[in-house]
């Protein structure tokens, strides 16, 4: 079989470890990327840089592959959309359009009768009157958040008057769960009843980003069937191809929900390429690139622990144990709350 070439939108360290997975098994990778010292730059055969609105660019690298898939979400729908006229794009488009909004994200997900914290759209302060009942809550803006940007705790209607609430934006209210517990499900579906799935990852986030991660998760076998039944559901309405996580809650009374989907590989996953036979970037390339799917097994326990910002310069040169693995994902500039490399220690 002559070998694809894999367009991979996005340059950061998804990107670099999706190209390295590939490369893995002899599949080429083009990198687009809206940053020309992106990361990943060093570990695809080409790359190629330039806004997501340049066509020209957009072409060069079209020119180059055989299908497209992205390493997160938020690339403009009419981009994606565009490119798929002419390369297939995997996971198909129509799934980030629904993903790029947190309103119609939760509309998904209930609609298939699957648990989310009550929400409610909000476009100005009123709307954040007349649903008083969400507080204490967390006001989301619905588009291009990550890592807790774009999110205002609000206790009550007062705390709107010291935010400075741009309400051009447009925004979801989220009742504030109680959480004992934050759990992550990766599912990489291969087509119909085709999947391989993770078992659940225990999740411990600072200041809204993820800092560490471990399984087996600490929980009960109801939440581990639960959160792996309701994690293959999603990936089954959504139709999904390649892998993809559900981000979940466990509050105080032992009741799961669904927090969001990340249509793409994930950060609670990258102890996969240390625990697993086949990490979850490796089953993405596999699921797109329609390869073979090989039973995935866990071959050890593990904990991932994310080094944020300055975190990084103490694990550049150090002696690690046989069981410690750091990645460093060679950005240029250390900034408080990058995510900088990690450290997966597996339990021998
Ligand atoms: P992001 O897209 O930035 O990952 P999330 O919606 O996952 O946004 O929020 C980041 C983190 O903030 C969550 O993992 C959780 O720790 C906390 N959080 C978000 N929404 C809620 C909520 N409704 N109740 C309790 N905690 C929340
Ligand atoms: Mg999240």
């Amino acid at each position: 079989m002559v070998s694809q070439v894999l367009g991979i939108i996005g340059g950061g360290q998804l990107g670099s470890l999706l190209a390295q997975a590939a490369k893995k098994i002899n599949i080429e990778t083009v990198i687009f990327s809206d940053d020309s010292e992106a990361p990943a730059k060093k570990f695809a055969k080409h790359f190629i840089s330039g806004s997501y609105e340049d066509s020209l660019k957009i072409n060069d690298f079209l020119n180059l592959v055989d299908l497209v898939t992205f390493e997160f979400e938020n690339i403009p729908y009419l981009t994606l959309n565009k490119i798929n006229e002419f390369k297939k794009v995997l996971p198909k488009p129509g799934i980030n359009k629904i993903i790029q909004n947190r309103l119609l994200e939760k509309d998904f997900i209930n609609s298939h009768n699957i648990r989310t914290t009550s929400y409610a759209s909000i476009s100005n302060k009123k709307d954040l009157e007349l649903n008083s009942n969400l507080l204490p809550g967390i006001l989301k803006t619905c588009t291009m958040g990550y890592d807790g940007k774009g999110q205002y705790k609000i206790n009550s209607i007062n705390d709107l008057d010291n935010l400075n609430i741009d309400f051009q934006k447009d925004y979801i209210l989220e009742k504030l769960v109680n959480l004992k517990k934050e759990i992550s499900v990766i599912v990489t579906r291969f087509g119909k009843e085709k999947y391989e799935i993770y078992e659940p990852i225990e999740n411990h986030h600072e200041n809204q980003i993820l800092k560490s991660s471990k399984i087996p998760a600490n929980i009960s076998k109801e939440i581990f069937k639960q959160s792996i039944e309701w994690a293959k559901l999603i990936a089954h309405e959504l139709e999904y191809i390649g892998t993809m996580c559900v981000e979940f809650f466990i509050d105080n009374n032992e009741n799961l929900y669904v927090n969001e989907i990340a249509p793409r590989v994930h950060n609670s996953g990258h102890m996969t390429i240390n625990s697993h036979n086949v990490s979850q970037f490796e089953n993405h390339i596999r699921a797109v690139c329609g390869l073979e799917k090989i039973e995935t097994k866990k071959e050890f326990n593990a904990k991932m622990i994310n080094l944020i910002g300055e975190e990084i310069k103490m694990y550049k040169n150090k002696n690690l144990n046989d069981n410690e693995f750091f990645f460093d994902y060679l950005k240029k500039e250390i900034r408080s709350k990058r995510k900088m490399g990690h450290l997966t220690i597996i339990e021998k």
